[in-house]
């Protein structure tokens, strides 16, 4: 399958992604976790995201689709991927749709996950990711790890994101409106849009993602 997920930060979208990839075997690609990899590696592409990253802006489309392209290049992404957070822009949807048309294939579904504006800060707040695996991610109230600072995946270090403070989150949302949401106007017209609410717990929103991509 070829999927999309889209939604505001804080939706969930990492921690469904990273469930759903393992669910239905395909890799999780996510433009945040490749553009954070870049940095910690100090990479020229890392140095460039960096500043717009750590303002809550998108990185601008040049550094983006390229990087996007390279990945879905890689042969585990033949068989079909998951992409979270690419595209997060018209720009960006149309640039997939011509990858995916050169290559001959289609995306199957995009998944919407829904959630109010007041729970997405407190759930940004509360967030912590795993430096060896940024797609374990955890919550200090509603996903705890076993024990505090520590991967229950994997034993890695548990860090706060320069970005998840809620004066960045501000920036994000802001963002998210202005330039991502009318990426869902565009899919729901191709018939690919499947929204679920991404309220209640991290098991019960997997399994309504599943049930609608079900349909796709
Ligand atoms: P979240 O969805 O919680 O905002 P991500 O890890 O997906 O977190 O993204 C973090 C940051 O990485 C974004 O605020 C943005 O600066 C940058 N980024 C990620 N994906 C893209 C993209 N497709 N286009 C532009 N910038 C991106």
């Amino acid at each position: 399958m070829r999927i999309v997920l889209v939604g505001p930060p804080g939706a969930g979208k990492g921690t469904q992604a990273h469930l759903l990839a393992k669910t239905l075997s395909i890799p999780h690609i996510s433009t945040g976790d490749l553009f954070r990899a870049n940095i910690s590696q100090g990479t020229p592409l890392g140095l460039e995201a960096k500043a717009y990253m750590d303002a809550g802006k998108l990185v601008p489309d040049e550094i983006t689709i390229g990087m996007a392209k390279d990945r879905m290049s890689q042969p585990d992404a033949a068989k079909g991927f998951l992409l979270d957070g690419f595209p997060r822009n018209l720009g960006q949807a149309k640039a997939l749709d011509e990858i995916l048309a050169d290559a001959g294939i289609a995306l199957d579904g995009v998944l919407d996950l829904e959630v109010p504006e007041d729970e997405v800060v407190r759930r940004i707040a509360g967030r912590r990711l795993c430096r060896n695996d940024g797609s374990h991610v955890f919550h200090v109230d509603y996903n705890p790890p076993a024990q505090p600072g520590v991967c229950d995946e994997c034993g890695g270090e548990l860090y706060q994101r320069t970005d998840d403070t809620e004066e960045k989150v501000r920036v994000r949302l802001e963002e998210y409106h202005s330039k991502t949401e009318p990426i869902i106007g565009y899919y729901a017209d191709q018939g690919l849009l499947v929204t679920i609410p991404a309220l209640g717990k991290v098991s019960e929103v997997t399994e309504r993602a599943i049930e609608a991509l079900r349909g796709k």
